[in-house]
């Protein structure tokens, strides 16, 4: 890897060339982060950060089809967009090793990231920030959904452009979305695995219903949403097998497919994993790094059962990733017409 030099470029096109490579080819285009801008019939900005996580590669394809588009169709409003992490993109990685995650650089620090995140937040300042839109993938099954760090009627209509189906969180707080939400309503869209048609064209269609978008919502919801808050985050013991099959030998057996409960309800009392040796395999915990795991799972002595009405979410069966991250969090709605101070969210 050549030396981090964390320039941040500026430009003032998409251009043509972009339709010809992929994201892992960006450098080509983008040798560094850059800030894109595109001059509107209207000086209100829209901002869009696209590969703040390398590998997640729907935001890229989101300029593409933006870049196309805008061939015969003038920007109703001026957008700028943030080209994250080219160097992690290269490498077809989130980010690269000894490199700070380009998603927990936005509120203060020392690195030359956290410099970098600084200067794109100054370019914001004295904007008429309409939306901020920052793109993600994840890497389970997931269905589409957005992320706010505010239950303003405005965010949630923002959110409620991309999907009914969306997350509240105000942890972590080094999130893009949680420094664009003090300028804007701001969201994070999760559109599916990287690439899935689906979650680029909803996710190109959320940017440019927002150019379009006259005002958001001030008061009340026009559309069904069910926002949900992040509870618990699971984690498996060091020095557990995990398995998905039924044929496996793992101690700690999960259901095939599991990664189809996400965003689905479970009752209190379903069969969570069966478990083929003494001790607790999986922990709870809460944001404060409090192990909540007692409130959530009882240990039986076949298997591992839920003790109250949840709803998994970001369950991967990648073990790489359930050992190096998580393997998913547990979350309840939100009841937005008696709304109380979330306490536990994480
Ligand atoms: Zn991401």
């Amino acid at each position: 890897m050549d030396t981090l030099d964390l320039t941040l470029d500026e430009r003032h096109d998409l251009p043509a060339e972009l339709l010809r490579i992929n994201a892992r080819e960006s450098r080509k285009l983008f040798p560094d982060p850059c800030l894109v801008e595109l001059k509107g019939r209207s000086e209100e900005t829209v901002f869009v950060s696209v590969l703040l996580h390398g590998n997640e590669t729907t935001g890229f394809s989101v300029l593409q089809r933006l870049a196309r588009w805008m061939r015969n169709h003038p920007l109703p409003r001026t957008l700028l967009i943030f080209i994250a992490n080219v160097r992690a993109a290269e490498a077809g990685l989130r980010h690269i090793a000894g490199q700070p995650d380009y998603n927990r650089i936005w509120n203060g620090g020392d690195s030359l990231e956290h410099a970098l995140a600084e200067r794109v937040l100054d370019k914001l300042s004295g904007r008429r920030l309409s939306a901020a839109i920052d793109i993600h993938n994840n890497t389970g099954r997931n269905p589409l959904y957005g992320c706010i760090n505010s239950l303003a009627p405005d965010f949630l209509h923002l959110a409620s452009m991309f999907s009914p189906t969306v997350v509240y969180f105000r942890n972590p707080a080094s999130v893009i979305s949680m420094a664009l939400s003090r300028l804007c309503p701001a969201v994070t869209v999760e559109a599916g695995r990287p690439g899935e048609p689906a979650g680029v064209e909803r996710a190109f269609d959320l940017v440019h219903d927002t150019l379009h978008l006259s005002t958001f919502r001030q008061s009340g919801r026009d559309c069904d949403l069910t926002v949900y808050h992040t509870v618990g985050r699971m984690e498996i013991e060091p020095g557990w097998r995990i398995g998905f099959t039924p044929s496996s030998d793992a101690q700690l057996l999960f259901p095939s497919g599991m990664d189809e409960w996400n965003f689905s309800p479970r009752q209190a009392g379903t069969h969570w994993a069966r478990v083929s040796q003494p001790g607790m395999p999986l922990r709870v915990f809460n944001a404060a790094r409090q192990d909540i795991t007692e409130h959530f799972f009882e240990r039986q002595a076949d298997g591992l059962i839920l003790v109250r009405d949840a709803t998994p979410s970001m369950i991967t069966l990648d073990t790489t990733i359930i050992h190096d991250d998580c393997f998913g969090y547990l979350m309840e709605a939100v009841d937005l017409d008696n709304q109380q101070v979330m306490a536990a969210e994480i």
